[in-house]
């Protein structure tokens, strides 16, 4: 963790000839490093493994216990500060909190203080939370809203209006305390499944989304968006996260993003800045793999303890693979899209379908760890590669997720091409087929989730069909420009919610012009101001 190695510069047009080159880069699977190899041709030093491992808190423990200080601090310490005078790089939102987590009864008990800072240079007379436990049936009880001029909360649905009597002036915060008790639910069955990052089994409990937040203002409104069964509904700020857990059964270790400070005795704190939201599992099989990025991140990965198949090579571990092929995609994008801003980057093994995006936390589902058949080309590889990539889209650069997600969805689908194209390109053929065209999807990509009745079709107007466009574009533009816009948004949007303009703004004229056909057949409105 003290160790800061220096980041590899290898210019991108450098990459990008690498990327395009099948030559000398067929590698085998990534378990032998391959990015060193790939790196090295910048005339890096590559620290063995083990030497980058030496920093690190041994595997298989959750951290290092630090000891219990005197005191925990329980009280936000917010109000100390001038509210109206905060620095012009404080973020929109604090939160502040303390959960007790009561292991048998799959219960959290929560006391959230949200200093909110009023950047919207305008009044405003009341402040609205997004409370995404709220779609699941009594899985959410709110006890208690205190703060200075804070009136009667209601709540319907996932908004939680919070009005104010005296109006926040533009420029200044106010602290609103939420006291309530989380009831998680257990993981479903059918599409519900899907939602399981929030939800229990025998052996996990996942805390995503489980924190209210503070909706985005735009046009004279806060945003929520309708729940849906397909995709994301989430528009969602960046806020700095001050976590303290108490876990009742201390043989339930925890897996969070972060600093994490760990007290002993089930009790830890975890710090996260600028991220749009703060995301927990635990377990009481967590087996965790630790690695070093050479960008100097520490990947952590927490798998449930049955990642191990046997092949006839002898037996090989998902987890050491999931482990790899983070540290390899962090590495890449970061080339590609511009620095991994945090210090770790967490992966956990979710006992639920598919995977999920989190800020530096994301799931894998355990059926992809469970076809790991010690070969790359199969979902345990993708959809690591996936979730790493919404990194970039949607942790740094926010979008509309219910209305806008090929923002997110598409771009990170192709980051999925990208990585085999660097590491596996003798797969990319068997990528496409595999991934794409064996769904032949149709759709306009820059469809709402709104407009689907199943997941598939969803996915294959957004991801997939967004994928082909993306290509396309690259093919348009060539690979040099086309990276270069990517990198170009990501670098203009860090931190932002934005909308399809922004994207389509890195076009130059010339750009968008080349790109008019293409944007023609795969969106529904094309015309996007060239
Ligand atoms: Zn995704």
């Amino acid at each position: 963790m003290n160790t800061r190695l220096t980041p590899p510069n290898l210019p991108l047009l450098t990459l990008l000839a690498l990327l395009l080159c099948g030559c000398n880069l067929s590698q085998p699977a990534p378990a032998v490093r391959p990015t060193a190899t790939t790196f090295n041709a910048a005339g890096l030093v590559i620290p063995t493994l083990a030497s980058r491992l030496s920093t690190l808190a041994p595997a298989g423990s959750n951290a290092t216990a630090t000891p219990e200080p005197t005191v925990i601090p329980d009280e936000p310490t917010a109000a100390a500060t001038d509210l109206c005078a905060l620095s012009a790089d404080t973020p929109i939102a604090l939160h502040q909190v303390e959960a007790d987590i009561d292991i048998p009864a799959h219960t959290v008990t929560v006391t959230q203080a949200t200093r909110y800072l009023n950047r919207t240079g305008a009044p405003l007379n009341d402040l609205v939370f997004n409370v995404e436990p709220n779609y699941w049936l009594e899985a959410f009880a709110l006890t208690g809203v205190t703060g200075d001029g804070v009136g009667e909360s209601s709540i319907t649905g996932r908004r939680l209006t919070v009005p104010l009597t005296t109006p926040l002036e533009a420029d200044c915060a106010t602290t609103v305390t939420l006291a309530f008790t989380l009831n998680v639910p257990p993981v479903s069955s059918g599409v519900e499944a899907f939602k399981g990052y929030f939800g229990y089994t025998e052996r996990q409990l996942n805390l995503g989304h489980w924190l209210p937040t503070v909706a985005v203002r735009a046009n004279g409104g806060w945003i929520t968006r309708e729940a849906f069964f397909a995709g994301e509904q989430n528009v969602l700020d960046v806020a700095d996260w001050e976590v303290t857990l108490r876990v009742s059964d201390d043989q339930w270790l925890v897996a969070a993003p972060g600093d994490v400070t760990e007290y002993g005795n089930g009790r830890s704190l975890g710090k996260l800045p600028r991220a749009r939201d703060y995301s927990v599992s635990l377990s009481p099989d967590f087996v965790k793999s630790s690695d070093l990025t050479l960008d100097g991140v520490i990947v952590d990965v927490y798998t449930l303890g049955d990642t191990q198949v046997q092949t006839a090579e002898g037996v090989l571990d998902g987890a050491t693979h999931a482990l790899t092929v983070t540290a390899r995609s962090l590495e890449l994008f970061s080339q590609l899209y511009g620095t991994y801003p945090y210090s770790r980057m967490v992966i956990v093994q979710g006992d639920f379908p598919d995977g999920m995006e989190f800020s530096a936390f994301a799931f894998v589902g355990a059926t992809w760890f469970k076809q790991y058949t010690g070969k790359p080309d199969g979902f345990l590889t993708l959809i690591t590669v996936h979730e790493v990539a919404h990194q970039w889209w949607y942790a740094q650069v926010g979008n509309d997720s219910a209305l806008t997600p090929w923002l997110d969805e598409a771009l990170s689908t192709y980051s999925e091409y990208t990585f085999i194209e660097q590491f596996y390109p003798t797969l990319s053929d068997w990528w496409w087929e595999f991934r794409i065209n064996a769904y032949t999807p149709d759709g306009f990509v820059d469809s709402t989730v709104y407009e689907f009745t199943t997941i598939r079709a969803y996915i294959n107007a957004v991801y997939l069909n967004g994928v082909r466009m993306l290509h396309q574009m690259r093919q348009d533009l060539g690979s040099e420009a086309f990276f270069g816009i990517l990198k170009a948004y990501a670098s203009a949007n860090a931190g932002r919610v934005v909308s399809p303009a922004a994207f389509w703004s890195q076009f130059s004229p010339e750009q968008l012009a080349a790109t008019a056909a293409t944007r023609a057949q795969f969106l529904r409105r094309a015309d996007v101001g060239g």
